[in-house]
């Protein structure tokens, strides 16, 4: 007879839907996989097929999130060091690409004869506008016309403190120059480079502001809001600067300061000296419509009007200015609402294919993709966490986009205004904690990196396996595939996934020793192989 236990004693045991949990985990096995019903044309045999989540984020599926930090790093290897020019052939245009394009055609025609016939555009050029947008969406690069007449025409006058940079033109070149060493070996040398914002105040050692009130917030704010935009002005300018299409992948974390910073994996070198001078001509100015005034606090907001769609000042009754009245009403003396730059302290090494350094390089650059961008650093101290709340406090009234509900607060209407827009309660990720003002990408990779996409690189690596493991794959054409949903009566609940994907995994682990045991002439205890590679 089992001994009688205590409640205390009962909860010290482990659940055991965490055991398992925590089993799959450990085995690497995704944790939220996903069921498919896979049907075999030829057969007619139904199969249940349990497919990883692949989230990116380790406090979500810590194991398709390695996986794809795994993945990550290989492209960045891939890239770095390439001694031949990538070839990239785009994939056939498909039906629905095909339908874009074919109506912005027939658009552009009507535009044109429109035009000739002395008639007005309007209509026409706003349609090509919404095709051009339906264009990209549906994953073609580019515009069909290469840049339509602004709309209107803003002050791009260059700073006066804002050095020239001597301009070369581009090359259609990505691959870096080689250099001979006096044994006669050549070298092809890249580079790690490292950019970082510029100060906002002092900081002690755990990163928190030596004075809170004189570090200034609202710069680090919108430096963090405007951050991806200034990494491409910045890629534009080495370009220029070096004359050959330099090629990147860039990986954007925060610093202890909470700052966004940027490591860079650049194929080809640049001196010291050059860096320094494309990072001083390197700015990106922000046309936006100031917001020095607040019009509209949170007691007085302007009020949606359901029959025209717009905003009202609720003190006048008026319309509040739209997104392009506003913008056409800054003036040629007017400043730009802000004015992005990296400070002027960076990091910059050569690194070598296959050395040490850039495995170690390869390191860094993946280190924290698999967590948010404000859990790289933990705040643990006080001053921490009230230097982060300091950071929130002045991201919150900042207007991350066009269509930033906090511009109803400066009398704005945002760009698309919808009804329920309030200000300081902005859906947009920027303004969310755990972003730190930085919503963009994580990975910033340049077209002809490696010359493959992720999914060929994750191609590359299922062929690894299946040729491994020995095994050799059914024509895809062979099934169909199904989700499978809850309330079908082969929907599985998620604990009993767990447990196949458990059992998988340890089936699969089994097989892959087994192969390599062969591989290297050691004898095998006979272990069945499985079916599903990874
Ligand atoms: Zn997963
Ligand atoms: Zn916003």
């Amino acid at each position: 007879m089992t001994p009688r236990q205590t409640r205390a004693q009962r909860l010290a045991m482990p659940l055991a839907r965490h055991v398992v949990r925590d089993l799959a985990a450990e085995h690497g096995g995704c944790l939220r996989p996903v069921q498919l019903r896979r049907t075999d044309l030829d057969t007619g045999q139904v199969e249940q097929v349990l497919v990883p989540c692949g989230h990116t984020l380790a406090s979500v599926c810590p194991s398709c999130a390695e996986r794809a930090k795994t993945l990550r790093a290989a492209q960045c290897r891939e890239g770095w060091h390439l001694e031949t020019e990538p070839t990239i052939t785009p994939d056939e245009p498909d039906d629905e690409q095909q339908m874009w394009v074919e109506r912005r055609a027939e658009t552009q025609h009507d535009r044109d004869h429109t035009a000739a016939a002395g008639q007005d555009t309007a209509e026409l050029d706003e349609l090509s506008a919404d095709l051009d947008e339906q264009i990209t969406r549906s994953g073609m690069r580019g515009n069909v016309l290469p840049a339509r007449p602004a709309r209107r025409q803003r002050s791009t006058r260059r700073r006066q403190d804002v050095p020239d940079l001597p301009r070369r033109p581009v090359t259609s070149r990505t691959i870096g120059k080689t250099y001979t060493a006096s044994d006669g070996r050549t070298f092809r040398p890249s580079m790690f480079l490292t950019l970082t914002c510029d100060s906002y105040g002092p900081v002690t050692a755990d990163g928190t502001p030596a004075d809170p009130g004189t570090y200034d917030y609202q710069r680090a704010a919108r430096d963090a809001l405007h951050f991806a935009a200034l990494f491409d002005r910045f890629i534009q300018n080495l370009r220029r600067f070096l004359g050959y299409d330099v090629q990147y992948f860039a990986a954007i974390e925060p610093q202890r300061r909470l700052a966004p910073h940027v490591h860079i994996a650049i194929r080809g070198t640049v001196s010291r000296v050059g860096l320094r001078q494309v990072l001083a001509a390197t700015y990106h100015q922000v046309w936006w419509p100031s917001i020095s005034t607040v019009r509209h606090d949170d007691t007085n907001p302007p009020v949606w009007h359901e029959a025209t769609g717009r905003y009202l000042d609720p003190a006048t009754g008026e319309f509040l200015p739209t997104w392009d009245e506003a913008l056409d009403a800054i003036g040629p003396e007017d400043e730009p609402l802000h004015v992005a730059r990296f400070g002027p302290k960076f990091d910059a090494q050569g690194v070598l294919a296959g050395s040490r350094d850039s495995a170690r390089c390869i390191g860094y650059l993946v280190k924290y993709l698999t967590k948010h961008i404000g859990a790289c650093q933990q705040a643990a101290s006080d001053a921490e966490h009230a230097h982060a709340e300091r950071l929130a406090d002045a991201l919150r009234y900042e207007p991350c986009s066009p269509a930033c509900a906090n511009w109803l607060r400066y009398g704005i209407e945002p760009k698309n205004p919808r009804e329920g827009l309030r200000p300081g309660r902005c859906k947009g990720k920027a303004h969310r904690r755990e972003y730190l003002g930085y919503a963009g990408r994580r990975v910033l990779v340049s077209r002809k990196w490696s010359g493959k996409t992720l999914t060929d690189h994750r191609a590359d690596r299922r062929a690894w396996l299946v040729r491994t493991l020995g095994i050799t794959e059914a024509d895809p054409s062979r099934y169909t595939w199904a989700p499978v949903r809850p309330g079908d009566p082969d929907h599985m609940p998620p604990a009993q996934r767990l447990l196949h994907v458990v059992a998988d995994r340890q089936r699969w682990h089994a097989a892959l020793a087994e192969a390599r045991a062969r591989a290297s002439g050691q004898p095998v205890p006979g272990v069945p192989a499985t079916k599903e590679a990874a």
